[in-house]
């Protein structure tokens, strides 16, 4: 159970697939990762080891600088692959640590909608309800904001957009989550650990902060909407 976003200024699979060995300390079932190239959203996902994940990258690379990663320890749906994240539902991939506690409302909202699912997990409702949004006309950001709005529960969340090669949207209710700042670079992390291949300067997201990052910053609101400025560190952890 780990999460990390880049957007980079190299290819960001081997940022991404790197981070979640670092997080492997946490214990997972299953990881995948979702870049943007060219503009459009791809994902590649495994069972078992980040092994498992990195062979199928070897047969079916996914290009691409900006991109969300995810170790998963399943609370909802078996671990197999159609289970593991990133989700996606049109244009939105997501992934996700915690629990949403309420799925099963957000997944009747969605079949009334006409909306249907393809994975057992509570997090696949929040990728389809962003993507609800975008399809009404939000902008991502909007999309984003709204969905989180409606979430109970735990969560450390990444979003990833389709068409957008300069966006994360991050938010946290329980599980840390850390922005990370690099030079023309930045980052999303479960901790600074996991970020620590990538830079040393820290930032962590507060209970019910959300934050839009780009490369060339991030915009950080709490769980009022008011724009807050957490601090940023100078973490040391050896490499
Ligand atoms: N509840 C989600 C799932 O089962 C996320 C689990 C996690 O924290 O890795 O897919």
């Amino acid at each position: 159970c780990g999460i990390v976003g880049v957007l980079g200024d190299h290819e960001a699979a081997p940022l991404l697939v790197e981070a979640l060995k670092r997080l492997e300390y946490r214990g997972y079932d299953s990881a995948g990762i979702a870049t943007i190239n060219d503009m459009r959203l791809d994902r590649r996902r495994a069972v078992g080891k980040l092994v498992n994940l990195s062979d199928v990258l070897v047969h079916d690379p996914l290009p691409g600088k900006a991109g969300i990663g995810h170790t998963r320890w399943a609370t909802h749906g078996a671990p197999n692959a159609g289970n593991a994240h990133p989700h996606r539902a049109g244009s939105v991939a997501v992934v996700h640590n915690g629990i949403i506690e309420n799925f099963r409302e957000l997944r009747a909202f969605l079949a009334d909608q006409g909306i249907g699912f393809e994975t057992d997990t509570d997090t696949e409702t929040v990728a389809l309800l962003a993507n609800y949004y975008r399809d009404k006309g939000l902008s991502p950001r909007d999309a984003a904001e709204q969905t989180i709005a409606r979430l109970e529960g735990a969560y450390a969340l990444c979003f990833l957009f389709d068409g957008e090669d300069d966006l994360l949207i991050a938010a946290r209710k329980g599980p840390p989550l850390a922005i990370g700042y690099g030079d023309g670079e930045m980052f999303v992390g479960s901790d600074a650990i996991a970020l620590a291949s990538m830079t040393n300067r820290i930032s962590y997201l507060e209970e019910g902060d959300w934050a839009v990052v780009t490369r060339d910053g991030v915009e950080i609101r709490d769980v009022n909407g008011a724009i807050a400025n957490r601090a940023v560190k100078a973490i040391q952890i050896d490499t």
